[in-house]
Parts: structure tokens; sequence; C-alpha cells
């Protein structure tokens, strides 16, 4: 069975800024949020490094159910589980993929596409396989987008008041100037 992620596992509505900074602070007070391959598997994420297109999407991260056997304890061996004929579970099979070529730190596409696994309305509510893409066309993603860099930020960038500037964020987090930009203006507006 996953580990249910921390937080909930799907929002039925847009996350708030707020809710967002309290769920980044979650993650970094039990992780390093560079440890992309360490926490992918604590929470049984496939994690897929791919060289795709030069500056092209930098990840994306897709839902697919699994059809398994049911396995139930067996009362003689609880060592082995028995079979019960016929009997299947659907679980998710969470994977999120990293363009190494996209020139983003892995770690930004990791966090970015973790919220849409975990956070996007349109992530699990919407069907059972969808796939996502980081830059997508269209108004409807383009909020989400919107939250999915905020929550990338609040994690990777836990504070700037050290910071005068963007390219001061970059060096000392190791964040894209996308990121810094955005998480300049995620604590500025609090
Ligand atoms: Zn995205």
């Amino acid at each position: 069975m996953l580990e249910a992620p921390i937080g909930s596992i799907s929002s039925p509505m847009p996350l708030r800024r707020e809710r967002i900074v309290q769920l980044a602070s979650d993650i970094r007070a039990r992780y390093n949020p560079r440890e992309i391959d360490y926490i992918a598997s604590e929470h049984g994420i496939v994690l897929i490094r791919s060289a795709g297109a030069v500056g092209r999407d930098a990840g994306f991260a897709y839902i697919e159910f699994v059809r398994r056997p049911e396995l139930i304890e067996s009362l003689s061996h609880p060592d082995r589980p028995v079979l019960v004929w016929g009997g299947w579970r659907k679980e998710p099979l969470y994977s999120i993929v990293i363009n190494t070529n996209s020139g983003i730190p892995e770690a930004e596409v990791f966090w970015h596409e973790w919220y849409h696994l975990f956070h996007s309305p349109l992530g699990i509510q919407r069907s059972e396989r969808f796939e996502h893409r980081y830059s997508t066309d269209g108004a409807l993603h383009h909020q989400e987008e919107r939250r999915a860099e905020e929550f990338a930020a609040a994690v990777l960038v836990p504070s700037i008041e050290d910071c005068m500037t963007i390219f001061e964020i970059c060096e000392r987090f190791g964040v894209s100037e996308r990121l810094a930009d955005r998480a300049m203006k995620l604590y500025s507006s609090h």
C-alpha cells in the first residue's frame, strides 16, 4: 500500500496560498527537499530521469491504475499470502518524469510535479490516466501552474529574508530565476 503523502491526497478545491506554504513547511520539517530520490521511494513514486528536448518540457507526472491480484493473509502461513481467485484490487501508481535537458534544477521539477500529483484538481479528480505537461497552454491550466510553481518555490526556498535580489535567491537555494522570482512574489505578498 502506498503511504499517504503529506497533506491530503487530492483536493477538490484549489489550494490557497497559506495552505501551500503550510504544506511546504511540513515537507521541509520531514525531509531535505533536495533528496528527491529518497522522498520518491518513501512515497512509492516512480521517479524517471529522461533526456528529452533541450529547453522544452521540464517534466510531467502521471497516475496509472494497476490491477493487482488480491492477496489475503494465510492463517497457517502468515508469511505466504493466499491469492483470492478472481479477486483484483486497483492501485494507483504514481510517476514523475524529469527531463534532464530542460536546464531546470531537478528538485524544482520534482516538487512542481508533486503538487500536480497530489494537489491539483486536474490530477486525480478528473481521470484515471492523466498526463501533465510542465509548460502547457490554455487559461484553465494557468492558475494551477502558478500554484505548482508557488508550491515548488515554498518547498525549496524557506525564506528570502537575507536575499536582496533574485540572483541571491538562485545562488543560495539552487533554483532557477523563474522560481526565485516566484518565491519573492510569494513571500512579499504575505
Ligand atoms: Zn505544471
